[in-house]
């Protein structure tokens, strides 16, 4: 293995500074309007290794809304749950679409493309209600232990905003209803949906709750989240499907496993190694983090990380 510790910090500060020259050529997610009041001129980058280092640059210490990244946490859940039983009621594959669109749900009666979409996080909220007594809490507990930070919170406001201007998701949900592949009330998984986006978390907090899909499914404490062969399968799922109709040119250009949200966190995973969250809340056409992905390809382009 090569040791790149000497290197990575270097990296990360010259990248964080560039970074910040690339301000102003994006545009904050506005459909959920309180994440349009989020100053767009932020940029953090975290990155941590299996022996509990950490290393970073920029603004790693501010929360965001962590949005659509809550899927990863969420599909775990399930993961810990159901095992090869979800793909029983949600699909494994790209979508090619943008992250919010109905068309391929209707096209595939209610079977939505991946977990990573909206419509297949939905049906992920629908599976933990069925069988969690409180999955809002759970994931919230999830998250601070794998965190490590007692003290993470929902912004109940940004969850308020969503539900308010959501109608696409209740349109996906009571679609997948009529299809007989939603078994639970559309209004309290709309409910339990918005509260996971609403999560608040940093760049540090992000990189060390994903870290144990480096790990192989375990915590650097020792506990088994997943197994080996689920964490295998949830980075591949990653690769195919975290950045919506962008996987493709997110495989291309920074050649990790990653997911996005629309508050404009990114975590990218290089297995046996590091997992990185990087943050610019300013976005592309494809809603994913502009800055963000230009800092992950600096950044594996200089390390010489890949999976492929
Ligand atoms: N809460 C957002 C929504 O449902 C998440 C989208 C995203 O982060 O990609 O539209």
């Amino acid at each position: 293995m090569t040791d790149y510790s000497n290197t990575i910090q270097q990296h990360l500060d010259r990248i964080a500074k560039h970074a910040r020259d690339l301000f102003g050529n994006g545009h904050v997610a506005d459909y959920i309007p309180a994440l349009a009041k989020v100053d767009p001129n932020q940029f953090g980058i975290a990155v941590c290794d299996l022996q509990g280092n950490v290393y970073q640059a920029g603004d790693t210490t501010t929360a965001f809304s962590i949005q659509s990244i809550s899927k990863l946490f969420t599909l775990i859940q399930a993961l810990q749950i159901y095992d090869e039983e979800l793909w029983q009621r949600i699909g494994r594959e790209p979508s090619g679409q943008r992250f919010n669109s109905l068309m391929q749900l209707e096209v595939e009666q209610g079977i939505p493309r991946n977990p990573f979409i909206n419509a297949g996080a939905l049906a992920v909220c629908d599976r933990l209600e069925s069988r969690c007594s409180a999955p809002n809490y759970q994931l919230l507990e999830l998250l601070r232990e794998l965190s490590q930070n007692p003290h993470l919170l929902v912004n109940t406001t940004v969850a308020r905003s969503e539900l308010e201007h959501g109608s696409r998701n209740a349109a996906m949900s009571y679609l997948m209803k009529s299809y007989h592949n939603f078994d639970n009330p559309v209004e309290k998984v709309l409910e339990s949906y918005a509260h996971h986006c609403a999560i608040e978390m940093n760049c540090i907090d992000l990189a060390r709750a994903a870290l144990l899909l480096c790990n192989k499914g375990k915590t650097l404490a020792g506990r088994e989240i997943l197994t080996q062969t689920q964490s295998k399968r949830v980075n591949a799922l990653l690769a195919t499907c975290g950045l919506y109709d962008a996987a493709g040119d997110f495989a291309y250009r920074v050649g990790l496993p990653g997911k996005s949200g629309v508050g404009g966190g990114i975590v990218a995973i290089y297995p046996g190694h590091y997992s990185i969250c990087v943050w610019s809340p300013e976005l592309n056409d494809a809603g994913n983090s502009l800055i963000g992905t230009y800092a992950l390809e600096a950044l594996t382009d200089a390390l010489g990380l890949s999976v492929y």
